[in-house]
């Protein structure tokens, strides 16, 4: 009998049990792959994720990886640029890690911990009995109980699906992307482009390679499906610099294309409970899902370490979980979703944007919300706004 099982070993499940671990928690940590392993994401990781990661004792090793410390964002709205510095003084720098390096060094983490890891094990039934959850069967007939099983299984979640997770705040897929690999890009920021339906992004990572992803609103996926370099390559027009910079470079992965549904799920019930990609989804126009996995891992090892160490009922500590999830979450969720309907600017933005180019301290103030460091509301408070456009934030 464990006192956790987490399904899925990935930006949310690795890291949870690795937190649960440490604190002495019986943890099995199971995926149906295995490591090291790429999956279909692009991988900046924002000040935020990249302060967990510190606080972990795991920073080192990805910086080891070779990956470039990215301290400057830049957002080209056609007209105008801005460009600033997206971190704080602790954690000034993003990063961006091929996946099959940082979620190895997730998963050995958890293992270095004392997490049980099996890997090539796929989850096919959640036990349920009397109504609460009791463990899994894998698919090889094994069962495992535990005290809570955690579903970090990601957005086609098995436990969500078994539990019947309840969705809300949910809005279909609102774009469609494709990235891919290029030598011969050089480039030390994040950049973003955004043009009305259309919007790419470009980090530098491991190998000197440069990452870019684009893409358009998901009603026009099936007319694009068939030519996506042709689009892109159109879309890159948009913004000449960079598309004679792309085409002196040399493509060197294929394409890898997502859309992602929008919602949050109620993170918990009796004997489960949900985190990462599995409890909350939103486009990836904002580059989020990774950090918030991150925070959300040690948000929830907080709140099991209160339930099955006894301090705290097991209802009230999960729905503090979900409380504080869904506070830090819900506002940056609506933002994105706001991003990802690639509209042109409304007014108000055009003229808030007009009046912080060019000034530096309101131009790392919009990178740091962009970063997630600085919350929506605390930046676009009237008198911040004003402090911005006046040149004193
Ligand atoms: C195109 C795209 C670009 C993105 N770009 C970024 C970005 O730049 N920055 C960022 O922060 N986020 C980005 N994201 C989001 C990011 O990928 C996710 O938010 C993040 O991977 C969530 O981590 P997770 O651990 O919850 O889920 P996942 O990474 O999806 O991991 C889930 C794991 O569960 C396992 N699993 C599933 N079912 C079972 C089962 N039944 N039994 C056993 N194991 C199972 C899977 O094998 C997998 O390893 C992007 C996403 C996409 C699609």
């Amino acid at each position: 009998m464990h006192d956790a099982i987490v399904v899925g070993a990935r930006c949310a499940g690795s890291p949870l049990a690795m937190l649960l671990a440490r604190r002495g928690y019986r943890t099995l940590l199971v995926d149906r792959a295995t490591f090291p392993s790429d999956t279909v994401s692009t991988h900046v990781i924002h000040p935020p994720g990249v302060s967990a990661l510190g606080r972990w004792g795991l920073l080192d090793q990805v910086v080891a990886t070779g990956c470039p410390p990215v301290g400057r964002y830049s957002f080209d709205f056609g007209p105008i640029t801005l460009a600033g510095a997206p971190g704080t003084t602790d954690s000034p720098y993003a990063y961006a890690p091929r996946r099959q390096l940082l979620d190895k060094i997730l998963v050995d983490a958890a293992a270095a911990a004392g997490a049980e890891v099996r890997e090539g094990f796929g989850v096919e039934e959640v036990l349920v009995e009397d109504g609460v959850v009791t463990g899994v069967r894998g698919g090889n007939g094994q069962l495992e109980r535990a005290r809570v099983v955690i579903g970090a299984d990601g957005r086609n979640s098995m436990v969500a699906r078994a539990v019947q997770a309840a969705a809300y705040e949910d809005v279909p897929a609102l774009t469609v992307a494709y990235y891919s690999y290029w030598s011969n890009l050089p480039t030390d920021t994040f950049e973003a482009y955004s043009r009305p339906g259309r919007g790419w992004a470009v980090c530098p990572t491991n190998d000197d390679l440069t990452l870019v992803i684009g893409g358009w609103p998901h009603a026009e996926l099936a007319a694009h499906r068939d030519d996506v370099e042709g689009e892109l390559m159109r879309t890159f027009e948009l913004a000449p610099a960079f598309a004679e910079r792309i085409r002196d470079a040399e493509r060197v992965a294929k394409f890898a294309g997502s859309s992602v549904p929008n919602y949050f799920r109620v993170p918990y019930g009796p004997g489960w409970a949900l985190v990462g990609d599995s409890g909350y989804s939103r486009d990836f126009i904002t580059a989020q899902g990774i950090t918030d996995a991150f925070l959300d891992a040690e948000l929830l090892a907080d709140a099991l370490d209160a339930a099955l160490g006894g301090s705290t009922p097991y209802d009230d500590a999960l729905a503090g979980y979900q409380a504080g999830r869904d506070a830090r979450a819900m506002p940056v969720y609506r933002m994105t979703l706001g991003i990802a309907s690639l509209q042109p600017p409304d007014e108000q933005m055009i003229q808030l944007v007009s009046a912080i180019a060019g000034k530096q301290p309101a131009m790392d103030a919009f990178a740091r919300l962009n970063s997630g460091v600085t919350a929506p509301a605390e930046f676009f408070a009237p008198e911040h706004v004003a402090g911005l456009a006046g040149g004193v934030p």
